[in-house]
């Protein structure tokens, strides 16, 4: 089950990850963007953590609602909106519930996933968040217990992270490179295999 304190440990433990791989993912940003993905998500991470320090959150929803808001208000360029959506999402189909199971959470992504399609309209293939979290997502919808079921959605958001790599981009500024967009990692990919990281390490069993 995860409660109101794992979902703060996964958003703490997020922006660990979005402080650790900042350069990282400024370099994968400079190749085939404008290289700001690693200091928005940790400016937008920063934010996230002294909002949800300075209020209370009565349960999970909650937690993810006032990260959105945070991202949503302090990240300029597209992975800001994106990720605020995903989270507000997330949160307002988890809203009420201050103990979540399995088929909720992956219910919750499935909803989460949806709002960043409706908002960014990518596809699968096209080069973005969406081709780590798409599979991610569904490994989570076919697990049968939720510590398992975050293992099997990392090794997939790493996997769809890595299948970026030859893809043309067709959505975001990458897609302004057309084919030199090609032998890039996305940043966006990468960026969501670590909250998949980091949502399995605060809900290990
Ligand atoms: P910007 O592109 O505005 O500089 P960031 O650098 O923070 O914003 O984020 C870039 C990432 O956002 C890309 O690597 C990609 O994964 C993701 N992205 C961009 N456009 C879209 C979109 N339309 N749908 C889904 N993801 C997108
Ligand atoms: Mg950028």
């Amino acid at each position: 089950m995860i409660d109101r304190d794992t979902t703060l440990d996964w958003m703490s433990r997020f922006a660990g990850e979005m402080g650790e791989h900042r350069q990282e993912l400024v370099r994968l940003d400079t190749a085939i963007g404008d290289g700001d993905h690693g200091t928005n998500m940790n400016r937008g991470m920063q934010k996230a953590l002294e909002k949800l320090q300075s209020s209370e959150q009565s349960d999970p929803g909650a937690v993810l609602k006032t990260v959105a808001m945070a991202l949503i208000s302090s990240v300029g360029g597209a992975a800001g909106p994106l990720y605020g959506t995903l989270f507000l999402q997330m949160g307002t189909a988890l809203a009420g519930q201050s103990e979540v199971d399995l088929p909720a959470f992956a219910a919750a992504w499935r909803k989460g996933m949806e709002g960043v399609q409706s908002r960014g309209k990518a596809q699968p293939g096209d080069k973005t968040m969406l081709d780590a979290l798409l599979p991610a997502v569904e490994a989570l919808e076919q697990a049968s217990d939720l510590s398992g079921g975050l293992r099997e959605a990392v090794s997939a958001a790493e996997r769809g992270m890595n299948a970026t790599t030859p893809l043309v981009a067709r959505k975001g500024r990458a897609s302004y490179l057309g084919e030199r967009s090609a032998d890039h990692q996305d940043p966006g990919a990468t960026s969501t295999f670590y909250l998949f990281k980091s949502a399995a390490e605060a809900m290990a069993d």
